[in-house]
């Protein structure tokens, strides 16, 4: 009991974006947290479930949809909180939420106890989406990523457990965080983003990201907060045909100079300064997203990087890009979806993990693959979970 209150409080922490050095929050919430998270892993229903490996039929260029939704289907928080349906009791709007129960019904035939399926089709999730978000009407291929950016904002706002306009009073001025600690500000800016949005899709996927800029004239450092739901990862461009993800974060963490003419507005010097720039995660989220930016946009045309980027499987620290000190911050991958082909020719797949293994979902096939082969250079969209139980040093 000791020792999982201990792991409960150290991920309180690392949630709430403390430094170890600074924790102090108070007993009582520090109680009322722990409380809540037991309360939560009491309301875990066992949901009876099939296999899972089904496949989805390609209703027409479909692929990109298809690969997403396996991925969310094997993000357990969410199929769990899908099947069990906790979002009616949950969400504030009076409004039938569409695209949550047409998403809910192909998780459930995806899951379902008998396999009465070994294949589902995604036509009516489908074109409930396109009617949510117009933008992905017509038959063109999609990216699979900004599908799921679009898919996952579109089922946070129907299951929003917040009134979708703040009542009036309670929309306060931006408050001035110049006398709190930066661990305080990053609290006080995800409190305020609670306050509005705050469902299923935020207690998995959303996290905070820091974006600290430093004067070089007065040395006045400032902080923006940002939440993001997944991370979108440029791909170093050197030769050789292999980076590291560990590559890609610190190109997208790493120390950028900027120019006074590009530099924004130092708060002390009231002018533009000449300035550095570094982006840090100061809230790691349950599930991280990480999107492999494959796709450079010039001015005539789209092209795609092929290279090969290797990724751990277990165990991905995340930790040297949070807050100074935060420690090991562990993720394991649980699904990766994958971009095969060229840019106007390309073809969506994913292979996602469950207790027999990994399984590789390519449209209505589904077969069983080693571990080994999941490293590939096609990867696109990858899936880590955090390991609660690393958090405990
Ligand atoms: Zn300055």
């Amino acid at each position: 009991m000791e020792n999982s209150c201990e792991t409960l409080c150290r991920s309180l922490v690392v949630h709430n974006g403390l430094q170890s050095e600074s924790v102090d929050i108070s007993q009582s919430v520090l109680y009322t947290s722990l409380m809540g998270l037991l309360l939560v892993a009491d309301k875990k229903a066992d949901i009876p479930l099939g296999s899972g490996q089904v496949g989805l039929r390609n209703v027409g260029n479909t692929c990109f949809l298809n690969s997403v939704v396996q991925c969310l289907s094997h993000t357990r928080g969410l199929r769990d909180y899908c099947l069990t349906k906790a979002y009616l009791q949950d969400k504030h709007s009076k409004q039938e939420p569409v695209l949550m129960n047409a998403f809910t019904q192909v998780l459930s035939r995806l899951w379902d106890t008998e396999g009465k399926d070994t294949v589902v089709n995604p036509s009516r999730f489908y074109s409930t989406f396109k009617e949510a978000v117009p933008y992905f009407s017509g038959y063109s291929q999609q990216d699979a990523q900004e599908f799921l950016r679009f898919l996952l904002d579109r089922l946070h706002t129907e299951i929003n457990r917040r009134p979708a306009k703040c009542p009036p009073g309670t929309d306060t001025a931006e408050p001035k965080h110049k006398c709190f600690r930066l661990s305080e500000q990053a609290a006080v800016m995800w409190k305020k983003y609670l306050q509005r949005d705050d469902s299923r899709i935020v207690d998995l996927f959303s996290g905070q990201l820091r974006s600290s800029l430093h004067c070089s004239v007065c040395s006045h450092y400032s902080n923006t907060f940002d939440v993001f739901c997944d991370l979108s990862l440029p791909i170093p461009k050197r030769s050789g045909d292999k980076v590291s993800l560990k590559e890609c974060l610190d190109l997208f963490s790493q120390v950028e100079k900027l120019d006074a003419e590009n530099a924004p507005m130092c708060e002390r010097c009231c002018r533009r300064t000449a300035s550095t720039k570094r982006l840090t995660i100061q809230r790691f989220p349950k599930v991280i997203v990480i999107h492999l930016n494959r796709f450079t946009t010039s001015r005539y045309s789209i092209s795609k990087s092929t290279v090969c980027v290797t990724f751990p499987i277990n165990n991905l620290d995340l930790g040297p890009y949070g807050p100074v000190d935060c420690g090991p911050v562990l993720y394991n991958l649980y699904a990766v979806c994958y971009h095969s082909g060229t840019v106007n020719m390309g073809h969506y797949t994913a292979c996602c993990q469950d207790e027999d293994g990994w399984w590789y979902y390519n449209d209505s096939s589904v077969q069983q693959v080693p571990v080994d082969q999941l490293q590939s250079s096609q990867a696109y969209v990858l899936f880590y979970q955090l390991n609660n139980s690393s958090l405990r040093k």
